[in-house]
């Protein structure tokens, strides 16, 4: 049987979401991965220091992980977990940003509108407003993670906002960019045009395209922002995951809604992944003949990219099938009740 091990894979984009929602499923991230970057996209937004920490004390608690500041070891059954926090993206001060950038890993930007509770993003990408912000992050190396996409047609939303990439990235070009889920031929194509950009795509944006959404019955569960898109665009987002191009990382974009929300008139955006992404990714790269390149993939790009350092995590899968639960706690998976073909046999 094959069997591939994966070391300190990492989640570059992840929503764990709040209450009792990341009660149920944050172990799921913590259980397979050593570290993922946490969307701010609460009610309210996250956006102070504060919030920020309170936050992040709320996921190691979920995780069961004694919060850092009370010197205890930190334990849970299978090691660490770091959630890299982020902070919404709002004009903020550069001594405001000083005093907050140890506790941040990212700042993500959401136009206004766009995607599950992003009301509060940003309106017009004027360069000037947001100069003093944008260039105070490049000089504290905090990276700006974006999520790409005009309110045009949904299908061409990421297109249209290649020209926002280009402007933000010859603005500023200190900063390191983040583009976040692409989905499109042409984001991958911005890759090599700036040396500040970057990128994180998603396990489904690799399996499927707009085809398996609704192309016959509508599929809810793989309803999301962005929408997938045509058939050349996923082979462009394989092509480079599967090269492990270096300036691209794997983030799940992992987006958990109760079952209710997307069985409904009005369905909610969002795949849930994180329990399934390391065997989905396996069965992708093993198919492809690029087991090899994976590592990278999911975390030494990301290490590099981010300079982060995440605590040892092994995870050893084999080639088995694995059936899919029908819903975790509530929210339905990615291939529920389906069989895909690998699965995790042990993480130390
Ligand atoms: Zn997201």
């Amino acid at each position: 049987m094959k069997q591939h091990t994966l070391l300190m894979p990492l989640d570059m984009h992840l929503h764990l979401r709040d209450g009792i929602m990341l009660e149920n499923i944050a172990s799921l991230s913590a259980y397979s991965f050593s570290g993922a970057i946490i969307m701010p996209n609460l009610v309210p937004p996250v956006s102070t220091k504060e919030e920020l920490i309170a936050y992040k004390e709320r996921i190691l608690h979920a995780v069961g992980i004694e919060a850092a500041d009370d010197e205890m070891e930190e334990f849970s059954d299978n090691g660490g977990f770091e959630p890299y926090m982020t902070l919404f993206y709002q004009n903020y001060d550069e001594d405001f940003l000083a005093e907050v950038a140890d506790e941040l890993t990212a700042i993500k930007l959401y136009p206004a509108g766009i995607t599950t509770n992003s009301e509060g993003g940003v309106k017009n990408f004027d360069i000037e407003e947001m100069r003093p912000t944008l260039e105070a992050m490049a000089r504290l190396d905090i990276p700006l993670c974006v999520h790409g996409e005009t309110d045009g047609f949904v299908m061409d939303r990421e297109a249209e906002f290649m020209n926002i990439y280009e402007s933000l990235a010859t603005n500023f070009p200190d900063l390191k960019i983040i583009m976040e889920h692409i989905t499109t031929k042409e984001a991958v194509d911005m890759l090599d045009k700036h040396a500040n950009l970057y990128a994180t795509i998603t396990v489904h944006h690799l399996l499927i395209s707009l085809d398996d959404v609704i192309g016959g019955m509508m599929k809810p569960h793989l309803f999301c922002k962005p929408i997938a898109k045509r058939p050349e665009d996923r082979d462009a987002l394989l092509k480079v995951a599967l090269d492990a191009h270096p300036k691209v990382m794997f983030g799940s974009d992992s987006a958990p809604h109760p079952q209710h929300k997307k069985e409904a008139c009005g369905c909610a955006a969002g795949v849930f992944t994180a329990p399934i992404a390391l065997q989905l990714l396996c069965e992708i790269f093993e198919k492809a003949g690029k087991l090899d390149n994976l590592q990278s993939f999911v975390s030494d790009n990301a290490q590099s990219i981010y300079g982060i350092c995440p605590e040892f995590k092994e995870i050893i899968l084999v080639q088995e099938p694995f059936k899919v639960p029908e819903t975790y706690k509530g929210v339905v998976p990615m291939y529920a009740g389906e069989s895909i073909g690998w699965s995790i046999e042990d993480v130390d």
